[in-house]
């Protein structure tokens, strides 16, 4: 059983394309089959993932109207 590691954690080479197995660099990783730099998403996956953090991004200057706030029984304690 000797597996490498590297092949649970796969980066995109937009020169492949396709994911693929990387070299650790100091700052970036690179393809291991011809070397070109990867990155961690396709752009596709990256632009996904872009839109998902912008979309989550709460618009500043808009409060939310929160009038749905129905008041509650009035508890006599
Ligand atoms: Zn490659």
């Amino acid at each position: 059983m000797d597996v490498p590691d590297y092949y649970s954690d796969l980066k995109y080479c937009p020169k492949c394309d396709k994911y693929v197995c990387y070299l650790m660099g100091m700052e970036h990783s690179y393809c291991v089959e011809c070397g070109a730099r990867v990155r961690l998403f396709s752009e596709q996956d990256w632009v996904a993932f872009n839109e998902n953090i912008t979309r989550n991004k709460p618009k500043g200057g808009r409060p939310k109207k929160d009038h749905r706030k129905d008041q509650r029984g009035r508890e006599s304690a």
